[in-house]
């Protein structure tokens, strides 16, 4: 069994750390931030992800696990290095910021006294593994130490990252150093999971053209959902149907409100960005950004329709149902809900919200929201013109319908609910006595509106045409709306 170092305990290290000493590993997880350490010490987690506290309890009870702030107790004796920390878009730009892998990577060096392969497991664009090399080369205090570095990049999915750690489909490593990839595939032989090794600018492409085309499924299936929206298709039998193709396959075909999170539109926009500065033009990136963006809108269009029109939030009581970027996680980065509820509260409503676990991360994100934070989804109907659906979680699906119709204002045809997740059925909605709009279920012309056009998208969308016969834009856009 090995000895291994995590730097950066967060979504991802805390789940590697801790399924490595699973494994039998003895592992220690490295974080600046004192107050993680603080928590996880005392057996609490500072993050919400199933599954994963009774093993970082078990694994901490066999003194396989252990947390720590220094670097220096955290590397001792350490085989493998892996480096988690967070990569996120520079602030006003496009491209990855490395000043956190930057940091860690000189840490490292500064720290270690013993050969040992440090492990790129951060999401960083093509070409970091030989800037890790350089700082580790430039900073190492015993220069005769061989350090060879191993991108590794992570696939788990927040929700489900114990499971998709210990089951992956694959493991990429990429290195210009062949043996040490071997090596670090060792670790990885008890998954029993394919293991691909490459050079070390492939394995860092694989891992953003594999969130780029699973970004671009999405967006191809909201495309084909504002589509069946008019013509009066089903996007859900759309995709079921498409889905059973096995060139194409069901998963990632949702139409819903795009894709949000920590992973998918930095690391779209990185691609892009790497794209532009190697001088080309991504236009397929670009147009499942601009996509991602504008549906977002779909669910205020929808609700500002049937409430009466662009002007028509104001004053209006709107509940919000789901902060979190999706369902079985407390992560709001880059979340579908931060453009949603700052687009209401833009407009002038009063916006009531509920997440089962998010909403601690929304009062520390957004200190200065004015809205009410609600105990359960009826207390978040309550009084409510219309009620949003932006998470996909399952207990949504469970609700009792008709006490939350009645917990909202009944307004005339009924109490408006956008289902920005396609969660319910809209004949049953509609038997319920709701004003029911899902995303592309092409519900208007079912409902007998022969040009496509459902009541509500009929106002908004009666816009000129130009010359080539496309829609212009809105004269009065609604907040947020991409110009
Ligand atoms: P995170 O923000 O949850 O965690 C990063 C941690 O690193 C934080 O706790 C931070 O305090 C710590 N850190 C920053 N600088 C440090 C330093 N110099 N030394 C020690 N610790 C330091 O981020 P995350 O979601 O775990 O993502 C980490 C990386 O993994 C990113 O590159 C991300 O793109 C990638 N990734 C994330 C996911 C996901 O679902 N979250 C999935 C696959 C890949």
């Amino acid at each position: 069994m090995k000895t291994i170092c995590v730097v950066g305990t967060g979504y991802v290290g805390l789940v590697t750390g801790t399924c490595f000493a699973e494994l039998g590993n003895t592992v220690t997880c490295l974080d600046i931030v004192a107050e993680k350490i603080a928590r996880l010490r005392a057996g609490e987690l500072p993050i919400f992800e199933p599954g994963l506290e009774p093993l970082v309890q078990r694994n901490v009870e066999a003194g396989r696990l252990r947390f720590t702030t220094e670097y220096a107790e955290a590397l001792a004796g350490a085989d493998y290095v892996f480096i988690a920390v967070n990569t996120p878009t520079v602030a006003n730009g496009a491209g990855a910021d490395m000043q956190y892998v930057e940091s860690a990577a000189r840490s490292i060096a500064q720290h270690l006294t013993h050969p040992a392969i440090v492990i790129n497991k951060s999401t960083m664009p093509v070409g970091s593994g030989d800037l890790v090399s350089t700082i580790l080369r430039e900073h190492q205090r015993d220069t005769s130490l061989h350090i060879p570095v191993v991108s590794n990049p992570e696939f788990l999915r927040e929700g489900s990252a114990v499971e998709d750690f210990l089951r992956p489909d694959r493991v990429v490593l990429g290195s210009v150093d062949r043996a040490a990839a071997e090596q670090v595939a060792d670790i990885y032989l008890p998954l029993r999971a394919p293991i691909v090794i490459t050079d070390l600018y492939t394995a860092e492409m694989i891992k953003y053209a594999s969130n780029a085309f699973l970004a671009t499924k999405i967006s191809f299936i909201n495309e084909i959902a504002r589509i069946c929206d008019r013509l009066g298709a089903d996007v859900k039998e759309v995709a079921a149907g498409m889905g059973y193709d096995r060139r194409i396959g069901r998963a990632f075909l949702d139409a819903g409100l795009g894709y949000g999170g920590s992973c998918f539109p930095k690391d779209v926009k990185a691609l892009a960005h790497m794209a532009d500065e190697a001088g080309l033009h991504p236009q397929l990136l670009d147009a499942v950004m601009k996509i991602n963006h504008d549906q977002r809108h779909v669910v205020i269009d929808k609700l500002a329709a049937e409430l009466g029109g662009p002007e028509s939030l104001r004053g209006k009581r709107i509940g919000v149902l789901g902060l979190a970027f999706k369902d079985n996680t407390d992560d709001m980065r880059d979340a579908p809900a931060l453009d949603i509820v700052t687009w209401l509260l833009e407009a002038g409503a009063q916006v009531r919200v509920y997440d089962p676990v998010a909403m601690e991360t929304a009062k520390h994100l957004h200190p200065g929201w004015r809205v009410a934070y609600c105990a359960d989804e009826y207390d978040c109907a309550a009084g409510c013109d219309g009620v949003v659906v932006v998470t996909e979680w399952k207990q949504f699906r469970r609700l009792n319908f008709s006490r939350l119709r009645d917990a909202m204002k009944p307004g005339a045809g009924g109490p408006v609910l956008i289902d920005g997740r396609n969660l319910f059925e809209a004949t049953e909605m509609q038997r319920i006595g709701f004003r029911y709009h899902g995303i592309g279920r092409g519900e208007a012309r079912r409902n007998g509106n022969g040009n496509g056009n459902s009541h509500g998208d009929a106002r908004h969308e009666s816009r000129p045409t130009n010359a080539n016969g496309a829609k212009t834009r809105a004269a009065q856009p609604l907040p947020g709306m991409q110009q």
